[in-house]
This record gives C-alpha cells, structure tokens and sequence, in this order.
C-alpha cells in the first residue's frame, strides 16, 4: 500500500513552497467532494496531498467600496450573510445547496474547483462577474470566472494553481432571476442552474448576463450586448429578436434542451420587463 505525505500549510507562502517541491500534489479543502472525484472505484491518493483550511489567509472575507472579496477556504455557511447571499434569491440557492452541516466544512473553492461539473453557486457567480485570483510557483493570475470553461461548455481548471481569492464587484443588482432544473446538481446529475443578473437605470438596462450551468456552462455575449444598449422596457422587437439569438446560439451548442431552456430564458425577460426592484 503506497502512504501519501500529507502537509498541512499554515500560510500560503508556505503552500507554494509545497507545490514547487511536489509536482503532482493534491489540494484537499472541506474534502466533501474527495470520493466523487475518483475516476475508479478504488480511492485513489495522490503521493502528496496539502490540506489548504488551516492558513488563515484563505479564511478572510475583506469588503471595500468596489468589491467583496471571499478567501478560497470560507466555508459555504460563511457567507450567508455578505452580498451576493445576503439576498433572498442567492440565499436560497445557497441554503438548497447540500445541507448545513456539508455547507459549515465544504469551501467556497472546493465548490468552483469540482471538475466534473459546474456546482449551484457558480452560474450566479458568473452572472456578476466574479474573478478568480489562482497562485502557484509560477506566480499570481487573476482571471474572469468564465475563463474555467473551455470552448464546448466544459470545466476547464488550472492546473498546480491554488485558487486563493474569489473577487466579486459591488454593484446593485436590481433584478435576480433564478430557477432550477433537472435532478441531481452533485455529484454528477442531469440537473443545472438558469440565472439572469441586471440592473436598470432611468430608461435603460445597463447591465445583464444570463448564464445557465450544470454540467456545461452557457452563455451568449451578443445577445447581452444587444439587451444593454437597448432602452428599458424592451419593445417587443428587442425582445423577440434577443429571444432568436439565444435560440439560435443554444441549437448551435447542441447540447441545450431548447424546449426546456427557451421558455426559461423567455421568462427571465419577462421578469426583467416588470419594474419593481429587489
Ligand atoms: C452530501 C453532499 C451533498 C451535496 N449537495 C450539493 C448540492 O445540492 N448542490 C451543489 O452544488 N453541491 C453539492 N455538494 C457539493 C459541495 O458543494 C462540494 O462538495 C463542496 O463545495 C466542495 O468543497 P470542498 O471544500 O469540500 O472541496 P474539496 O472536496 O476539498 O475539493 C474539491 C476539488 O477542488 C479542489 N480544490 C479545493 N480547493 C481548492 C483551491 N483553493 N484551489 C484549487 N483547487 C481546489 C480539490 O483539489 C478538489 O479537486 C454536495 C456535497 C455533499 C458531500
């Protein structure tokens, strides 16, 4: 039986200083997702495995006038009460996510870094812009959250990076739509989350993004584009017209359930019509 030398970094100088030394070494946060990850059905342990949730730097929440911004290793229950959470439709999605006693040791970058899929808080993440600060020996890079997709949709994660910060801007969001579909979201089901983001001033939307994501990432660019330059409410041109560039840029993914998503996406601007706020 091969033994795995597991470190226990207290800072994340320390931690870099692993990584430089260990190649293939595995970062383990709350270690709620460890068995699902497996590719066989035997526990497989890297030789090197670094737990990252005793370096406190990882634990912080730090708030300024522009931005929140969450340590990787905050646990889900940590942030219930700091934007976006602190509000009702976020909070739910947060609170349906495992349970609670799941949601006090699983983190915050455990949640973004699953491989397999993208998890419940990610779409909503995406929908405000969050960027992701990734450190490893090679140095510090700050990315837009949408860069861990590839090009088909599909998780896409740095390797020997360490996820340490998830920034998220602090703007006011007007309107949140959210809604489920589907079954299973953990650990591998057919179930994904629709959220559309945006906000409304005098008579024009100055910012929207709608993102669907579950076990592939989704979003049209042009067709935000096209709603935040266009006056507030959407005549119903803009609307039919932004309503054909999601179905089209859904069909040409092929991997969307138009019939289901459609509908949806029809409804998210039907509620971005209505003029109360949240
Ligand atoms: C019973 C149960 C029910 C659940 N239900 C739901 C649900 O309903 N909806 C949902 O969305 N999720 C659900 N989950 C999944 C849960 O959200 C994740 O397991 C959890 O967020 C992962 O966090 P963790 O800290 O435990 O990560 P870990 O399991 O420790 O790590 C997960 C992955 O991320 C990597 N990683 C962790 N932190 C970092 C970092 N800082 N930098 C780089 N890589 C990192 C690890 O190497 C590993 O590959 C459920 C989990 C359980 C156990």
């Amino acid at each position: 039986m091969n033994l795995s030398e597991i470190y226990y970094p207290r800072s994340i100088q320390e931690l870099i200083a692993i990584m430089a030394r260990q190649k293939n070494l595995q970062i383990v946060a709350g270690a709620t997702s460890f068995g699902y990850i497996q590719d066989t059905r035997y526990l497989f342990f890297e030789p090197s495995i670094a737990s990252i949730r005793n370096i406190p730097e990882l634990k912080t929440i730090h708030k300024t006038e522009r931005m929140i911004s969450f340590g990787a290793a905050c646990a889900l229950n940590d942030l219930e009460s700091v934007y976006p959470f602190e509000k009702k439709p976020a909070r739910e999605v947060l609170r349906a996510t495992a349970n609670s006693t799941v949601r006090n040791i699983a983190t915050i970058g455990g949640h973004l870094m699953y491989q397999k899929r993208f998890l419940a808080l990610w779409p909503l993440l995406a929908c405000l812009d969050a960027e992701l600060e990734f450190k490893g020996p090679s140095g510090t890079s700050i990315k837009n959250i949408w860069y861990l997709t590839n090009e088909e949709g599909l998780p896409s994660l740095e390797s020997r990076r360490v996820l340490t910060r998830i920034r998220i801007p602090l703007q006011s969001i007007d309107r949140l739509f959210i809604r489920r579909t589907g079954a299973e979201i953990f650990p591998n089901g057919d179930g994904a989350y629709l959220v559309a983001a945006s906000t409304i001033e005098r008579n024009s939307i100055s910012y929207f993004r709608l993102v669907i994501a579950g076990q592939r990432a989704f979003r049209d660019y042009d067709a935000e584009q096209r709603i935040t330059s266009s006056p507030y409410p959407l005549t119903e041109r803009v609307f039919h017209s932004v309503l054909r560039m999601y179905s089209e840029s859904l069909h040409r993914t092929k991997f969307w359930n138009m019939e289901l998503f459609l509908p949806l996406i029809s409804q998210a601007l039907e509620d971005l019509q209505r003029s109360s706020v949240l």
